[in-house]
């Protein structure tokens, strides 16, 4: 119906007109489409019905066979059934139960009968043995009948033995029947199922196609549906062409106009084209005209460049004419240039050879010049030996007025200090100054004690006021002769509390003498260092009741010993006693501290453990004159000496007394060594204590010993004063020997050996140092002590 519309409207459409010249390809295309589409409308509407009487038949076709299959089915079912009453029929007839029963029976029977018989045979045998026993008794016919009835019975059984055999073959044949009749039975099932298979199937393919069929219609609608919108489509597309169409035409209209302007413009730009061909001819004749112009023209240059070559040609020659006589002037010149050239040749020459000959001559010369400088090397390095050996006797020269003057100070000198009255001297007269000074000698100064003034002399007096700074400079020359390989030992004697320790070691800011002698060796090594290579080293060690202790050892409570080389050289050595390699006021302030703190560490009351103990500083400098190849050694020995009060004197007991005792021994044996090498005696006690002992071999020889005796000006102090003066004036009053040093060299070992104390002494001042010890810091060095810093000479 919908179709019908469509295309009604499509006819309308073809009536409302288009031109028949201008037919449109879009509505024919639709037309032709619709046509087809009508076409097949009815072709599928004949397919469908053909398929609907299809559906029918095979519908009716379905039910027929499935009626059918249900009377099989039926059939089937009924047959199982059949079968199956079959089966129990048969299984009621022959019942496995029933036959067995009936089996079982007769078994009993035959059991029963067997049972019989052999009490049958039991009896016969009796009746025979009756019979033997009884003949012809009635027994007899008894018996008789009794074995008829036995046969009878005998007979009965084998009847029923043979029955019983018939029964179950029948059994058998029917158990055989019935397994047939089952295997039938499900090939029946097996086949039915597949026929109702096959059936099914097919019953879902017919609905299938029938279902198709019926959706079939439905795409013709749709499709006639699309055509009625497709037309509608076509219709507007009809419009757009007319429109389009229309606007060609104008278009059309357009061009003519434009072409009709462009042909009027055509004509107006043929008339132009004829004006313009008119001015070419005419340019043309005014071309023509100026090409005959220029032609006359160019005649005319022609000429003139003739002309003018002419003119050159005339002038070249004149010219040539003049170079020409230039030329014959030349040559002339050139005649008389000739005898000038011969002579530049000859020189030439001559130079020529020189400079052959030149090489040679500047061998000579240099030879010449090389013996001449080989000379005035030869004449230089003999100057340089001469300035060498002068050196050399000049430092010989320096030593020995050196040691010249300090043999005329003596080498043991002894100097006085005074401290200053401090707060702990008190208040009060007890406070009050007991020393004085002589304002004209430096080497008196006067006590008064108990009201009677004593006077001392001394090599030099130090008042209170005298600075640290003052009392170096004293001993400064000493400290240096530690550099040119001597000995020197440095003491602080005193009461304690009278400025030892301040002398020695000072404060932080204001130095005593250790530090300010370790800065000069410092610096005076550097000074040297363009001619001599030096290493100093240091030991801190400290005698405490004559047991001496290594300060800047691991284990400074260990006791160490004093012992003899065993090389036999009769040199001393402490073994295990630590030596550090220092090289600036830091490392020897480090060393201090380390002492120091081994030195608190190792006691409770370090005040009056140090003013009870030796402290030692030992300072070994080495040298090596790389020139010379001299080496040097030399000690220093600073030592801060235990308070010399006499505690014993005044009632003290047990260890304090002990300690007073070994105090008093120890600096009573170095007051008498001391007594006993100025007095150049030849015994001397090294070996009454350790500290002596230790520093034997920088007392004795060309060693240089400075006693610093130290007093307090406190009246209270008075006493102790008076015997700290007296020591030092009795040890520097003593007299020099008259002998010369180098005899009382000599004369020591013999008389020490006579004794016994020393033995192996007698290298004593003569004994080499051990060359090169290790410098750096050790532990443990087997070192020896050595003697007198003679300079020796040691092979580099
Ligand atoms: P000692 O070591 O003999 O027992 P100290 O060196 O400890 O004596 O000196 C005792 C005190 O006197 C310290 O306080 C010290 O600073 C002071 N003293 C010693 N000598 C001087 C001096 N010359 N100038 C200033 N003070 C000094
Ligand atoms: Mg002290």
């Amino acid at each position: 119906m919908s179709l019908e519309k469509a295309g009604g409207r499509f006819c309308s459409g073809k009536r409302a007109g288009l031109p028949a010249q201008r037919p449109f390809p879009v509505i024919q295309k639709v037309v032709a489409s619709m046509a087809h589409l009508q076409e097949e409308k009815l072709r599928l509407q004949e397919e469908l019905l053909a398929l609907q009487e299809k559906l029918a038949a095979r519908e009716s076709e379905e039910i027929a066979v499935s009626v059918q299959l249900r009377g099989q089915v039926e059939n089937l079912k009924a047959n199982l059934r059949e079968q199956a009453q079959e089966i129990g029929r048969l299984r009621s007839e022959m019942g496995g139960t029933d036959a067995e029963k009936h089996r079982d029976l007769l078994v009993a029977e035959n059991e029963r009968l067997r049972q019989e018989m052999k009490a049958g045979e039991g009896e016969l045998r009796e009746l025979r043995r009756q019979q033997a026993a009884c003949r012809d008794c009635t027994h007899l016919q008894e018996n008789a009948g009794l074995q008829e009835r036995l046969c009878q019975l005998q007979r009965e059984a084998e009847e029923a033995r043979a029955k019983l055999a018939e029964l179950e073959l029948e059994v058998q044949q029917k158990t055989n029947r019935l397994a047939e009749v089952e295997l039938r039975l499900k090939d029946s099932l097996a086949e039915r199922a597949q026929e109702e298979e096959r059936l099914s199937r097919r019953l879902r393919d017919s609905q299938e196609t029938i279902a198709s069929l019926r959706a079939q219609p439905q795409q013709i609608k749709y499709i006639i549906k699309t055509v009625e919108v497709e037309s509608a489509k076509a219709k507007q597309a009809l419009c757009e062409s007319q429109s389009r169409n229309q606007y060609l035409q104008e278009q059309v209209g357009m061009q003519r106009q434009v072409l009709k302007e462009m042909e009027q413009q055509l004509q107006s730009s043929q008339k132009t084209a004829a004006q313009l061909r008119a001015q070419i001819a005419m340019y043309e004749s005014e071309l023509e005209r100026a090409h005959g112009q220029m032609l006359e023209e160019m005649q005319v240059m022609e000429d003139e460049k003739n002309r003018a070559i002419e003119e050159a040609f005339s002038r070249a020659q004149v010219e040539m004419k003049a170079v020409h006589e230039n030329l014959a002037g030349v040559r002339t010149n050139l005649l008389t240039l000739q005898p000038a050239l011969r002579t530049l040749t000859h020189d030439y020459n001559s130079l020529k050879r020189q400079v052959r000959d030149f090489p040679l001559l500047l061998q000579e010369t240099l030879r010449s010049a090389r013996a001449e400088i080989g000379q005035a090397i030869e004449e230089v390095n003999s100057t340089n030996r001469e300035l060498l050996r002068k050196y050399r006797r000049e430092l010989q020269l320096r030593k020995k007025c050196h040691n010249e003057l300090v043999r005329l100070k003596g080498n043991i000198r002894v100097f006085g200090r005074v401290r200053p009255i401090t707060k702990e001297d008190g208040e009060g007269p007890e406070a009050v100054s007991a020393v004085t000074f002589d304002a004209d000698d430096d080497a008196v100064l006067h006590l008064l004690h108990k009201g009677k003034q004593v006077s001392f002399e001394l090599d030099k007096v130090f008042p209170p006021q005298a600075s640290q700074e003052e009392v170096f400079q004293e001993v400064q020359a000493l400290v240096t002769s530690c550099i040119d390989g001597y000995n020197v030992c440095i003491f602080a004697y005193g009461q304690t509390g009278a400025g030892k320790t301040y002398t020695m070691e000072g404060t932080s800011t204001n130095p005593g003498i250790n530090q300010r002698a370790l800065q000069l060796l410092f610096s005076e090594v550097r000074s040297k260092a363009a001619d001599w290579d030096y290493a100093i080293s240091v030991s801190v060690a400290e005698i405490y009741n004559e047991a001496l202790r290594d300060l800047l050892g691991k284990e400074p409570q260990e006791k160490l010993e004093i012992k003899l080389c065993p090389d036999g050289s009769g040199q001393l050595y402490v073994p295990g006693l630590t030596e550090f390699s220092v090289q600036s006021v830091e490392d020897i302030n480090k060393v201090f501290e380390f002492g120091h703190v081994n030195r608190v560490t190792e006691c409770t009351n370090l005040n009056e453990h140090s003013s009870r103990s030796h402290a030692l500083l030992i300072i070994t400098v080495r040298g090596l004159d790389r020139s010379t190849g001299l080496r040097t050694t030399g000690k220093l020995n600073l030592v801060d000496l235990a308070g010399s009060e006499r505690v014993g004197r005044s009632g003290a007991e047990g260890s304090r007394l002990r300690e007073a005792q070994y105090i008093n021994r120890s600096l009573s044996a170095l007051g008498d060594v001391i007594y006993a090498l100025r007095s150049r005696q030849g015994h001397v006690p090294f070996r009454n204590s350790k500290l002596t002992y230790l520093l034997q071999d920088s007392l004795s020889g060309d060693s240089k010993t400075l006693m610093m005796v130290q007093v307090s000006p406190a009246e209270k102090n008075s006493s102790e004063t008076l015997c700290s003066l007296k020591f030092a004036e009795r040890v520097r009053s003593v007299e020099l020997g008259p002998v010369s040093r180098k005899a009382e060299l000599v004369s020591w070992p013999s008389q020490e050996q006579l004794e016994g104390d020393l033995p192996g002494s007698s290298s004593r001042g003569h004994a080499s140092p051990s060359p090169g010890l290790p410098s750096g810091r050790t532990t443990s060095i087997r070192r020896k002590l050595q003697t007198s810093g003679k300079l020796r000479p040691v092979p580099v």
